[in-house]
């Protein structure tokens, strides 16, 4: 389920602190470090894999659990107006935390 050297994993496990708005047994969603928007969550299915295109079983249910979970948690953290979503997929997309995760943005109008 866990990767010894991912940093998400360890956030995940206590390990790293993280400013959390929401965690329940297979999703946790927490504060971006470096917000790229007035509001920036990072939604993340506890179970380790890389892409989307590497999940397995377990994984494509945490994944969705995690989609199903981000309307509330935006909507009570400041994207009351909407948000978006982006799930980076490989180094040449920007991904540079190889554990699953679901950009959350919002709190203001977005470019696009
Ligand atoms: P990505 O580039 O799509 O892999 O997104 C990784 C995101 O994780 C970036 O937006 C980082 O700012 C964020 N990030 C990295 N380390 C931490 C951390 N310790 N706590 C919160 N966010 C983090």
């Amino acid at each position: 389920m866990y990767k010894d050297d991912c940093i998400f994993c360890k956030i995940i496990k206590g390990e790293i602190p993280s400013a959390k708005v929401y965690e329940d047994e297979q999703t946790l969603i927490f504060k971006d470090i470096a917000p790229k928007a007035k509001v920036h969550l990072l939604a993340v299915p506890k179970t380790h894999f890389k892409l989307i295109s590497e999940a397995d079983d377990e994984g494509k249910k945490a994944l969705f659990h995690t989609l199903s979970v981000i309307p509330e948690a935006a909507r009570k953290n400041g994207c009351e107006n909407g948000f978006r979503l982006v799930v980076n997929q490989g180094e040449s997309a920007g991904q540079s935390v190889f554990h699953l995760h679901i950009h959350i943005l919002g709190g203001e109008s977005l470019p696009w």
